[in-house]
């Protein structure tokens, strides 16, 4: 039987696991990171703008903490945000130790890559230095299942989709760093991959999720017809105008008063823009009278001028921008540590949630996985050394057999792409930055659908189209969950705005939405903050 042995199981390349697997290294447990895709690439972190929101001298702790609380509307986990305030610096210098190049600004710390990949170089290095302190690493397998012995997470299930075969995983600990699920909406800014796996894995083992209804969209993806979706380094949205087609200046239309406003007023900003859509008014980021002295002096916008003065002639005319989903600031519920509530299993990155309340604050979700990647690797770590779990488990050894007769081909007239964009289309427009009651009713009907009409009839003749099953079939329930939050929350807050209920109530809905596997299927407890 295909079956590897290890202390720690880290599951996913970005930079939350290398980071988990690094720290677990360094407390000598054998770590085994396993992949969709080699080492850091293709991944969020990857294609991030690499830029981290960390504590400065003229940024101290106590702000930093303070905006990102401001910029989650209050519902962030307090604990967590400390945390992420008093450590992120840290971590920061010890990537600038490890030999990853980078600027400090007012603000933070950005990597120096370049477009479209300007997370390359921390990917990269941190892919280096797990080579070189001996973490293991299997890419092209997806994990499908986790195994529970005893109440516990003891390894999980796999499929390598390059060579077609099942495997397994025992481990005394195991992290969850599968990142978001971005890829699931129509328009998106993340690799293809990003389906959402970790939240379904961390659910039907049992963990409890929070505020899945808070996805994050990016205002100033660019829309030119026939160019590729790609993101607008976010400062040059205050250097520039932004206009509708009729020329009204947008953040005065929509008094938009936080700065810098793409990073700061991310669901407000795209909010505008989509409303301005649906009025039939296209948007756009004019930079026609921005000089090269007064172009912005981040890493980003620096090292797009090229494209945008060049390929996009943003100085003869304005260019067109339309908001992308972008992040996913809900997930599986974690304590400090990265610990949820399922023993043996951790999380961390954009799979878990907490961090980043109603809304993210740019910068904070690669400083999230520096800090809290490294937190999971430690106690994980720690969770191995004490394991005293003897022999092979059985829920491993079993559950391989019975997943490799899951893994059935069969004849079917429906692609998994088509799939894809129906889910798409059905997430972007109905549980999207706009929503409403009737609207995500009709969502939730639409996914069963496709799961119970269309699934069944889905083509798999090859390993690809197996993973591309799994995909499917793990994004139909992160839809179903992004949906049933949408649907419960009963006002709007941060990214998640609903028509039917435009404003904020702290009366009723300052708190958290917590999401578990049921008996019927998922049950949903609102839990209202102190
Ligand atoms: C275009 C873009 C720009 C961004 N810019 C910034 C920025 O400048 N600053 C900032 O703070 N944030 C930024 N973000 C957000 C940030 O990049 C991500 O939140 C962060 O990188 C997530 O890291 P992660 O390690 O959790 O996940 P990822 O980096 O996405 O890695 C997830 C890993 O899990 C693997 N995986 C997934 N499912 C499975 C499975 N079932 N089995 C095995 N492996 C699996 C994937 O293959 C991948 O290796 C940006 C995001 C995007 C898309």
């Amino acid at each position: 039987m295909n079956i590897h042995e290890t202390d720690v199981l880290v599951i996913g390349g970005g930079a939350a696991g290398m980071w988990a697997a690094l720290a677990a290294r360094q407390e000598g447990c054998r770590v085994l990171l396993v992949s969709k895709t080699p080492l850091g690439i293709s991944t969020c972190t990857y294609l991030s703008g690499g830029m981290f929101s960390v504590p400065t001298e003229s940024n101290p702790p106590e702000r930093h903490r303070e905006r990102t609380l401001q910029t989650g509307k209050g519902i962030n986990d307090p604990k967590l945000v400390q945390i992420l305030s008093e450590e992120a610096a840290d971590r920061v210098r010890e990537l600038e130790r490890l030999g990853i190049p980078g600027k400090w600004e007012k603000e933070g710390f950005y990597c120096l890559g370049k477009p479209p990949a300007w997370g390359a170089p921390l990917a990269l290095g941190l892919a280096q230095a797990c080579k070189h302190q001996g973490v293991l690493n299997l890419p092209w397998v997806v994990i499908n299942r986790l195994g529970l012995e005893g109440g516990e997470v003891s390894g999980a299930l796999a499929w390598d989709y390059r060579e077609g075969k099942p495997m397994a995983f025992e481990a005394k600990a195991t992290i969850l760093a599968t990142g978001g699920g971005g890829a699931l909406y129509e328009r998106h800014d993340n690799p293809l991959q990003m389906t959402g796996d970790g939240y379904v894995l961390a659910f039907h083992a049992g963990c409890r999720l929070r505020d899945m209804e808070f996805v994050q969209f990016l205002p100033p993806g660019l829309a030119e017809p026939g160019k590729p979706s790609m993101v607008i380094a976010p400062t040059l949205c205050d250097y520039g105008k932004v206009v509708n087609s009729l020329g009204e200046d947008i953040p005065e239309k929509y008094r938009l008063t936080a700065r810098p406003l793409a990073v700061r007023s991310r669901d407000a900003f795209s909010l505008a823009i989509f409303q301005e859509e649906q009025n039939g008014r296209e948007v756009f980021l004019d930079l026609r009278s921005l000089t090269e002295d007064r172009w912005p002096r981040d890493n980003m916008a620096q090292t797009q001028r090229g494209i945008l003065t060049r390929q996009l002639r943003c100085q003869e005319r304005p260019i067109r921008i339309s908001p992308v989903c972008h992040h996913f600031m809900g997930g599986v519920a974690i304590d400090r540590d990265g610990r949820t509530e399922v023993p043996g299993l951790f999380a961390a990155g954009e799979v878990a949630g907490g961090v980043h309340g109603a809304n993210r604050m740019g910068g904070n979700a690669l400083s999230e996985t520096a800090v809290f990647g490294y937190r999971a690797g430690k106690a994980a770590a720690l969770k191995a050394k004490e394991e005293k779990r003897k022999g092979p488990s059985a829920a491993i050894h079993q559950g391989l057999k019975e997943f490799e007769k899951s893994l059935l081909l069969q004849e079917g007239e429906i692609s998994f792409l088509e799939m894809k964009v129906a889910l798409g289309k059905i997430l972007w427009e109905k549980a999207g930055i706009l929503r409403n009651g009737p609207g995500l009713k009709k969502a939730l009907e639409e996914i069963y659908q496709l799961r119970e009409e269309r699934l069944p009839k889905l083509q798999v003749q090859n390993p690809r189209e197996v993973l591309g099953r799994m995909e499917i079939e793990n994004g139909l329930w992160v839809g179903e969950m992004i949906v049933r939050c949408a649907l419960f929350r009963e006002e709007s807050r941060g990214a998640h705005f609903r028509e039917d209920f435009p404003k904020s109530d702290d009366s009723k809905w300052k708190g958290n939405l917590f999401l578990q596997k049921s008996p019927e299927g998922m049950r949903l407890e609102f839990r209202p903050l102190d």
